[in-house]
């Protein structure tokens, strides 16, 4: 054994590292991409721009051009706008910023794995409390467990907590009077992560002077199609965002991601197109999958679904994966029979609905 072992720290020591699959697929499902690369024009104009760019020196590192973009996209002060290398670095920064040694974070599971990750690796106390599964207008619905979360509220001492809008893994709102309450009830920063905003278009962004304890977190990796590029931005408070640029390593958005996030802001009718587009095929999909015996399709809002089977999930997985489709396993409680997969072309998501049919009804 390596004697240098001894002195990793206990919680580092404990956790599970975050390994994607490599795996060799023809139908790639498993990270909520796009299906789409962005224009061949647009990657033309950022070649463009980029030939002209000196790389022997810094780029900005405050990502001035793109945060004033960023401010006529989403309708705040350039101020209030903090750009990250991919949402990821936002969730540190702010755990870095918020958390630490002695503090809470709260988290709702099952949750985007980056919060518990990195808030471990802060040094925090991490507390996650189960979502409720209801059924609601015959459909199964997770939701927040509000007295449950409350439980762990703490009037005198800063925690942090974080509330996916929608929610990955499973695809779908939380209540929004549930979140007001916990939001006005709470002593910390809120981060409502919004990596799905514009499939379904409602945010927290406009509510920032009535809740300034609330950060909100957005990427540029899913609809606009650039999760290669790690593009990532926090919407908050001018204050909380000045915390921000404290922890933050110093040059974090290289100098093509910021281009090329300008130049996709200039294209928002294609982002729109695409929104539409996949919109259109996430609910024929869901119409499909819903005619599929042997399968709950949870409702959502984003460009994925949460599926629960009747047969075990890793026979499931293992025979989509033969037939060259890529899908997400999830651990924890109540993941256990579960998939996630993302909405792809119209033509793989007819290719992903027979598989599963065949799968599910041999
Ligand atoms: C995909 C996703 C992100 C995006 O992470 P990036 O680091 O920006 O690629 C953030 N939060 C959630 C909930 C996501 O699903």
């Amino acid at each position: 054994m390596n004697p240098g072992l001894k002195f990793v720290r206990q919680d580092i020591l404990g956790l599970e590292p975050y390994k994607p699959s490599k795996e060799a697929c023809s139908i790639k499902l498993d990270a909520n991409e796009s299906p789409y690369d962005i224009p061949q024009e647009v990657k033309e104009r950022i070649w463009q721009r980029l030939k002209r760019e000196k790389i022997n020196f810094y780029y900005d590192p405050s990502c001035d051009e793109l945060r004033e973009e960023l401010s006529k996209y989403v309708g705040v002060k350039p101020v209030q706008i903090f750009v990250g290398s991919g949402s990821d670095e936002i969730i540190s920064d702010l755990l870095f910023a918020f958390a630490g040694p002695g503090r809470d974070v709260i988290i709702p599971v099952p949750a985007f794995s980056s919060y518990e990750i990195f808030a471990t690796v802060s040094g925090a106390n991490v507390i996650k409390v189960p979502l409720l599964l209801e059924k609601q207008n015959e459909a199964w619905r997770w939701d927040l467990d509000v007295e449950g979360i409350k439980k762990h509220f703490k009037k005198d001492e800063p925690q942090m907590m974080f509330l996916c809008y929608p929610n990955n893994p499973t695809g779908d709102y939380f209540s929004e009077e549930k979140i007001l309450d916990l939001i006005e009830s709470f002593n910390g920063i809120v981060a409502v992560d919004e990596a799905y905003f514009e499939f379904g278009r409602k945010t927290f962004a406009n509510r920032l002077s009535k809740y300034p304890n609330v950060t909100v977190i957005r990427t540029f990796s899913k609809i606009f199609s650039m999760a290669g590029l790690r593009v990532g931005y926090a919407i908050a408070d001018e204050t909380i965002i000045e915390q921000l640029y404290k922890v933050k390593l110093p040059y974090n958005v290289t100098l093509f991601s910021q281009i090329a996030a300008v130049e996709i802001l200039k294209n928002l009718d294609w982002v729109e197109a695409l929104r539409d587009e996949l919109v259109k095929s996430r609910d024929e999909l869901k119409a499909e999958l819903d005619r599929v015996p042997g399968i709950i399709v949870y409702p959502s809002n984003t460009n994925f679904f949460l599926c629960e089977f009747e047969k075990p999930r890793d026979l499931v997985y293992e025979k989509l994966l033969e037939k060259g489709i890529l899908t997400r396993k999830l651990n924890g409680e109540k993941l256990k029979n579960v998939l996630r997969f993302c909405v792809g072309s119209p033509e793989q998501n007819n290719v992903l609905v027979d598989a599963l049919r065949q799968i599910l009804s041999e």
